[in-house]
């Protein structure tokens, strides 16, 4: 079964001392994909995980696992990347003055293939990619600054990325990653995400991982029936 709309816990936030465990938990609540941050120290000042803990993931779970590139040259470890057993693998913008190639290098890979916008990154700059893309994902706080405020312009953006998607046909998933929460994402189903990536929302839940999850669906499941 596929949800119409995708939970992607991000294990930036999980307890890596039982990383596993924190997996399996996501995957019985109903998480529908695993994203993982991939953040390099020089595109964003955080270094988090390579494609190792993407192995490791893929041995855990046959949950799509979600690599979300925050890295210089990302072309150079896509391939890395797909052998580790990632599902999909999205680029910045930003990162990628071959974007076009970069998308089908993905492809190529049997990867789904995602583009993803900073905030600061105008809208217009997929313009010439999103044809191609399987996932488009918008920043919803600068990546890899700890604790990063949540940017309001997102659900006007959002908005705007879905417009263009509609116009062209696309049925790419409209990913929304940061400060997601059982408050915003509602708003952000409004307008036009799918996808809901969520890390402190789901694995610093107060009640636990489990209960964080269903808090996220239950919020997106109010708005369905409004
Ligand atoms: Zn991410």
């Amino acid at each position: 079964m596929t949800n119409k709309y995708v939970i992607a816990p991000s294990i930036l936030s999980a307890d890596f001392s039982r990383l596993g465990e924190e997996i399996r938990t996501c995957e019985a609540a109903g998480a529908d994909w695993i994203h993982v941050d991939v953040m390099d120290g020089h595109f964003v000042p955080n270094l988090t995980m390579g494609p190792f803990i993407v192995e490791h993931c893929r041995r855990i779970t046959n949950l799509p696992l979600d690599v979300h590139l925050m890295i210089e040259k990302p072309e150079r470890y896509l391939e890395a990347f797909a052998k580790a057993g990632a599902s999909g693998l999205t680029v910045h913008v930003e990162t990628c003055p071959h974007l076009h190639q970069t998308l089908q290098d993905i492809k190529s890979l049997g990867c789904k293939a995602g583009v993803v916008l900073n905030p600061g990154t105008p809208v217009g700059a997929l313009e010439s990619v999103l044809h191609l893309a399987d996932l488009v994902l918008v920043m919803s706080v600068n990546p890899g600054y700890s604790g990063g405020k949540f940017v309001s312009e997102s659900f006007a953006r959002v908005a705007e990325v879905r417009k263009r998607l509609d116009a062209i046909g696309s049925s790419a998933w409209l990913e929304v990653d940061g400060g997601i929460n059982p408050e915003n994402i509602s708003r952000m189903r409004d307008s036009g995400a799918t996808a809901f990536v969520a890390a402190t929302a789901v694995f610093k839940h107060p009640q636990g991982t489990a209960v964080g999850i269903k808090a996220l669906r239950d919020a997106i499941a109010r708005v369905e029936t409004r």
